[in-house]
């Protein structure tokens, strides 16, 4: 660190995003990126009429892309917030609604403790229940803004509408986000209970069902009146915050919904058949909604069949946090990627593997 550092961004700890190593070629199942490539619209979309516009600034009221996913969602185009990311969403929140602090659990998307850090908001980190589910009640009228990603990561499993809708209700004065990264593989979508309660905004994501993690688009859905919250924070950090090549994929892939809509189901079909496989290897795998699972064994430790897995060109995401670093998250690719991976477990495990 240089001696101009401000002291208080002095002692943050940074977020450590999934490693993208290019010493060789892996197979990928890391970052819970989408092992498909973008929609044909997209490849159209992004033709050269577009690149020769780059000389000027985007649209930063995204006002195309907004509408499109107004009718895509069935809510006004006053209702949605766009994103370079769904992370700037989450980040646009923690400074506009944490006046009280903020709430979330220990177990959870990584992000949430680093914006609150970085903001210096005060954060009440809520241990998830032994099974690893949320206790809904943990969250009832707790008097500051409420983070829970549903499904939520890394451990894929997700808390019902009801139990959403009984923390929003209970807490009428504070924002409740749902971060909802992954409920395109199985989940249940809070969007519509933005229309009966104005503190309740929905995260979404491009880059995981939507194969557009490299073009950086998130957005929300939530009241008018939370949704200009966010505009003001973005009018006065960064009014161009998605490029024009980003905005003009993001409509596109809009129009191809059966495209991603079959790819979500590929996932899941996947995911069914790597539990099955790793549960008869004697796995304990969590519930998944996600295209992702979070596995474990008593035969080695996670972070021993992590390194190994590695060594064979197979990357999962092994985290050091005490409570789950004998888990693997385990994003789901193709068919072929994950007989890949079962075949390399049950070799590694059998001692047979040999690094290469
Ligand atoms: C991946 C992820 C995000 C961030 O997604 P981007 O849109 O790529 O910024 C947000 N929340 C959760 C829970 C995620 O897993």
């Amino acid at each position: 660190m240089s001696r101009f550092m401000n002291d208080k961004y002095a002692s943050l700890e940074e977020y450590v995003p999934g490693e993208q190593p290019t010493d060789m070629k892996y197979i990928k199942l890391n970052t819970n990126e989408s092992p498909f490539p973008p929609s044909p619209a997209v490849f159209k979309a992004v033709n050269d009429a577009e690149i020769g516009k780059l000389e000027l600034y985007p649209d930063p009221e995204c006002g195309s892309l907004t509408k499109k996913l107004a009718e895509t969602y069935g809510v006004e185009p006053e209702n949605i917030f766009i994103g370079n990311g769904s992370d700037e969403v989450l980040n646009f929140a923690f400074m506009a609604f944490c006046q009280n602090g903020a709430a979330f659990a220990d177990i959870t998307y990584g992000f949430y403790e680093v914006f609150a850090d970085l903001h210096g908001i005060d954060a009440k980190v809520i241990p998830l229940k032994e099974d690893f589910s949320i206790c809904p009640q943990d969250y009832m009228g707790i008097g500051r803004a409420v983070f829970i990603a549903n499904p939520n990561a890394p451990t894929g499993m997700q808390l019902s509408l009801e139990d959403i809708e009984a923390i929003v209700k209970s807490n009428p004065d504070n924002v409740v986000v749902v971060d909802e990264a992954y409920v395109d593989f199985g989940g249940n979508s809070a969007v519509e209970l933005t229309k009966k309660y104005d503190n309740l905004l929905v995260v979404m994501t491009y880059s995981k069902s939507r194969s557009l993690a490299g073009g950086r688009l998130g957005f929300s859905i939530g009241s008018k009146e939370i949704t200009t919250d966010l505009r003001k924070i973005k009018y006065s950090t960064n009014p161009y915050n998605i490029n024009r090549l980003t905005l003009v994929a993001g409509e596109a892939s809009l129009n191809d919904d059966k495209y991603y809509k079959d790819n979500c189901q590929k996932i899941i079909r996947n995911r069914e058949y790597t539990v099955k496989k790793l549960e008869a290897l004697g796995f304990e795998v969590l519930p998944s909604k996600a295209n992702f699972i979070f596995a474990r064994t008593d035969r080695m430790s996670g972070d021993m069949l992590y390194k190994k897995l590695k060594e064979n060109g197979i990357l999962v995401r092994h985290f050091t946090k005490e409570r789950i670093n004998d888990y693997l998250r385990i994003t789901i690719g193709t068919e072929e990627q994950m007989q890949a991976l079962v075949a390399m477990i049950k070799k590694i495990l059998e001692g047979e593997a040999e690094a290469r």
